[in-house]
């Protein structure tokens, strides 16, 4: 769909023109840092939902730069193709899929990430509770990588919409990680529902271990059969597969 003129006057829309970034959603990443200082001492980043990629170009702008740095790691996933960036891994996939899971953690091979972070956005349907549920869906396999992906200490950025379940997504959050807010960059519009949960220093509940969850939960039962300790210890986490909610289909 081309821009309308309203776009066009948009002060972000013409500066990532003058800078080259691929959309004008670069200064929400950006400003993001400048505030909170995600970037630094990152050197291992996963970018989910990264076309068209100005995320990604922050990244290879910000952390690969000039290449130097051999310890420097950036991977990028899609459903949609997106053009080639200096220093970024990219793998076209479904981030709800088990096998896009997998092959993202194939690439951290023997270490984890420094950083993870989901700009993700199902096709918008207009019904709020249907577009949240979506949203939350992307959240949990963002999520659900992450466990797998992020070192102990790393941090989570992913984008959600405003709406009656962000306490319940901020106490899911807590599990995982010691501090958990919610930002809104300026470049971020004002009329827009989105914000942006910033995950710092990842924690997972002790004895915790990571394993991919389907988030559709069509497959769940071992969820809910097993009674070992280890299968109690994960189904305490169990409650953030149930973020989002379809309450709206009664109405
Ligand atoms: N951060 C990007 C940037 O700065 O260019 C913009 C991301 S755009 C708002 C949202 C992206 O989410 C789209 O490219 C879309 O293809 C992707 N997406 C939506 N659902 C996805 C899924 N299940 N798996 C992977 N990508 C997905």
């Amino acid at each position: 769909m081309g821009k309308s003129s309203k776009d066009k006057r948009d002060i972000y829309y013409r500066k990532a023109k003058e800078e080259g970034w691929r959309a004008r959603s670069a200064f929400k990443l950006i400003q993001i840092d400048e505030t909170y200082q995600i970037f630094d001492g990152v050197k291992r980043v996963v970018d989910l939902c990264a076309a068209p990629g100005s995320w990604s170009q922050v990244l290879s702008r910000r952390i690969y730069g000039d290449g130097s740095d051999p310890q420097v790691k950036i991977v990028a996933v899609d459903i949609q193709e997106m053009a080639p960036l200096k220093g970024v891994v990219q793998i076209k996939g479904d981030i709800t899929k088990l096998e896009t899971a997998q092959q993202i953690i194939s690439h951290f091979d023997g270490g984890l990430a420094d950083l993870i972070i989901s700009d993700g956005a199902p096709d918008v349907t207009g019904l709020h509770d249907i577009d949240f549920y979506g949203q939350s869906q992307l959240i949990l396999s963002a999520l659900n990588i992450t466990t797998h992906t992020l070192k102990i200490g790393g941090t989570f950025v992913a984008k959600m919409f405003k709406g009656d379940d962000m306490s319940l997504m901020f106490s899911q959050l807590k599990l995982f990680f010691k501090h958990v807010s919610f930002v809104k960059p300026k470049s971020s519009r004002e009329s827009s529902l989105e914000n942006f949960v910033l995950c710092r220093d990842y924690c997972p509940p002790q004895n915790y271990q990571p394993e991919i969850i389907d988030p559709s939960l069509e497959n769940h039962d071992h969820l809910v059969n097993k009674s070992n300790e280890q299968d109690y210890i994960n189904k305490l986490v169990v409650p953030f597969v149930a973020i989002g909610d379809l309450k709206g289909f009664d109405k």
